[in-house]
């Protein structure tokens, strides 16, 4: 089996490529390097003793992705490259619809053409806005997502769905990702962020290790045991494997275009978190009680049921683990992939 890999230099796609290289299959990974490295290109396949297939390609090139697919014709696409940055969306909103929505309609032509009709797209949980019920499970309401990232990941989902219902050929799983963090146990990859981190634990990471001043917890006057906001924490491995999941389904099941959420169904609060990787990192992180951040939801986190259920894949790793293996990462790469 070939997959097609967009984005699979980033993050969560580095550590899929390297769960799909384990399990046998072929890996291509298309990706622009608008937020990652070659390096870590290099360490996938290190790390797992296989090469894969690298183009550093634009999905708004979309003549250079259509001749991609043509030639390589996967038998699964596996669709992580975007831009994430909720702060920077609202900054550049239309950076955000251009490589979000217009780079997946030059993917989804570009497999027209090339007759691939199987997809893995990652979505978010940011997709339910303001949960109305909790926990989250895949029939809560999609309501309108609170910024412009959210926005592009609801009108991708649409786009499938409606391409799904006017082509019975497509089999299309929508992965509505809680919060990934965590790193490869090897320590060799791991979440590389661009500048200042926005996301808790690749900041607490920095705040360990000197590169940041002062780790502020953004409230604690919200309606949650501790006052802090409460997340459902996936490590980045748990992730990679439900997408292996994700892809046996479609090709047992051929449901169609369905969308299940990846998360653990456990809630933890910031300052969980923070105490979580002190018990990892043998450090006493001295933080301060800030202002809330704007658009912060008090609590989300996913019942795991249907991907339980339906995928057979439940996520198995702790909080200690995933500050462990965080820890480790950011203590072997202290600068990150550095080329
Ligand atoms: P990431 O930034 O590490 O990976 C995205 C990859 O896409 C990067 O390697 C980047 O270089 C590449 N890319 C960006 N624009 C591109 C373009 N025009 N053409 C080709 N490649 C391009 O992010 P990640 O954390 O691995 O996230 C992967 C996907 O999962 C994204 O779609 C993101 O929105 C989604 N997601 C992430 C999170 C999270 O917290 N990390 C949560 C929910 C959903
Ligand atoms: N958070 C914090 N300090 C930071 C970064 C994040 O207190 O420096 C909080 C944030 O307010 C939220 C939680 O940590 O309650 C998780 O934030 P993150 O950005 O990682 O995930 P998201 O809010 O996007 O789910």
């Amino acid at each position: 089996m070939k997959a097609l890999l967009t984005g699979g230099a980033g993050y969560i796609g580095s550590h899929t490529a390297v769960a799909l290289l384990a399990e046998g299959f072929e890996v291509t990974i298309v990706d622009n390097l608008a937020n990652s490295s070659r390096v870590a290109v290099n360490r996938i396949e290190s790390l797992t003793g296989r090469n894969t297939v690298f183009h550093e390609v634009s999905l708004l090139d979309a003549s250079a992705i259509t001749a991609i697919l043509c030639d390589e014709v996967p038998d699964v696409v596996i669709h992580f490259a975007g831009l994430k940055s909720v702060a920077e969306s609202v900054d550049h909103p239309l950076d955000y619809y251009r490589t979000n929505v217009a780079g997946t309609l030059n993917l989804l032509d570009a497999m027209v053409a090339s007759g691939v009709r199987s997809l893995v797209f990652s979505s978010s949980a940011t997709v339910y806005g303001e949960p109305v019920r909790l926990p989250i499970d895949e029939t809560s309401p999609i309501t309108d997502a609170a910024n412009p990232y959210g926005r592009t990941k609801l009108h991708i989902e649409r786009m499938l769905q409606d391409l799904g219902a006017a082509d019975p050929d497509w089999n299309i799983a929508l992965l509505r990702y809680f919060n990934p963090v965590g790193a490869h146990e090897s320590g060799e990859i791991g979440e590389d962020p661009n500048g200042i981190p926005n996301n808790l634990l690749p900041y607490v990471c920095q705040f360990a290790v000197g590169k940041q001043d002062r780790l502020v917890v953004f409230g604690n006057d919200y309606p949650t045991p501790d006052g802090t906001c409460l997340r459902d924490y996936v490590h980045v491995t748990d992730l990679a494997s439900g997408h292996l999941a994700a892809l046996r389904f479609l090709n047992d099941e051929k449901p169609g275009v369905a969308c299940f959420n990846l998360g653990t169904g456990k809630a933890s609060s910031v300052i969980e978190v923070i105490h979580a990787f002190e018990r990892a990192s043998g450090l006493a992180l001295a933080y301060d009680i800030g202002p809330r951040r704007s658009g912060d939801v008090p609590a989300s986190y996913t019942n795991p049921d249907k991907a339980r259920l339906q995928l057979g894949w439940t996520a198995v790793k702790t909080l200690d683990d995933i500050c462990q293996d965080a820890w480790r990462w950011q203590c072997r790469n202290p600068d990150g992939y550095v080329a």
